[in-house]
């Protein structure tokens, strides 16, 4: 079985009104706790890894690991690489089998950001690989867990939306509403009117960066918006910490790396398995299934 694109998946999501949570990975047990969690809730798994996480991983390994674990599973999979400015990156990510990228030029301005997305467009199409871009910021937060909210002016405009998908032809479309990258409280206000003009006017699948730090209350308004894919990386990574640091503090004669890291997997498949039930993507694999 092979690889599926984004789009694929999140068409599904978006005549269906659910959303994919798409988990970033570093690390080879991470990546098989989430395998594991999309297992067994049974849902359509989006994986995606930053340029710097390519580089400590191997980029041969990340896709060959995806595709063998993907087939093993009989899961309908899209291996997507997040947050890339540099179109060296992406063309190699395109050419070893990723099934999409973003491209994040949601910093410089709008010209620069629809031109540099439409080139991408036009790398990616032959390929069939889905593109994913950003317009207003999502941004970083410089304290996790102080819950400050984004200024409107970094926030997506409806009408700038717009104008960037007809330039672009964009396939999926990251939209800034009140979330930040890095928060590890959940309590950041998100404009969900703002999200249901953006999803009136462009009809296309919209995504959610910085969801560690969503309400779930508003997890679950967001999905009936447009918001097909919701990008999860902060709170993967508190749990992997946290679960070793208690495994090692309770267990400091243990050595075997894998009986170490089995708690690791467990409490990242656990947190899979919330995440994608809570956005209703659990138990829509037979939908998603290639005929
Ligand atoms: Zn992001």
């Amino acid at each position: 079985m092979s690889l599926y694109t984004m789009k694929e998946l999140l068409q599904d999501a978006y005549a269906k009104q659910y959303a994919i949570p798409a988990f970033n990975f570093d690390n080879f047990d991470l990546l098989m706790g989430v395998f594991e969690g999309a297992t067994e809730a049974q849902s359509p798994l989006i994986l995606q890894i930053t340029q710097p996480a390519i580089e400590f991983f191997g980029i041969e390994n990340v896709v060959d690991i995806v595709r063998n674990e993907a087939a093993i599973r009989k899961l309908p999979t899209a291996l997507h690489l997040d947050h890339a400015d540099n179109l060296e990156i992406i063309e190699s990510a395109i050419k070893t089998g990723f099934t999409s990228v973003m491209i994040d030029y949601s910093e410089k301005d709008f010209a620069d950001n629809a031109r540099m997305t439409q080139k991408v467009v036009e790398l990616a199409r032959p390929f069939n690989v889905t593109v994913e871009a950003e317009i207003g910021q999502v941004g970083v937060t410089a304290d996790p867990l102080s819950c400050s909210s984004i200024s409107t002016d970094m926030m997506t405009d409806p009408q700038a939306a717009i104008t960037f998908k007809e330039a672009t032809d964009v396939d999926v479309l990251a939209v800034s509403i009140g979330t930040i990258h890095g928060m590890k409280v959940k309590e950041m206000q998100l404009d969900i009117e703002r999200l249901q003009e953006i999803n009136a006017k462009l009809g296309i699948p919209l995504v959610l960066h910085g969801s560690s730090g969503a309400r779930e209350a508003d997890l679950k308004k967001v999905i009936n918006y447009g918001i097909t894919k919701t990008n999860v990386e902060t709170e993967l990574r508190v749990t992997f910490r946290n679960t070793l640091e208690k495994m090692l503090a309770e267990n400091p004669n243990e050595i075997k790396p894998r009986n170490i890291m089995k708690h690791v997997r467990e409490a990242i498949k656990q947190k899979v398995i919330q995440r994608q039930t809570l956005l209703k993507s659990a138990g829509r694999i037979a939908m998603s299934v290639k005929s």
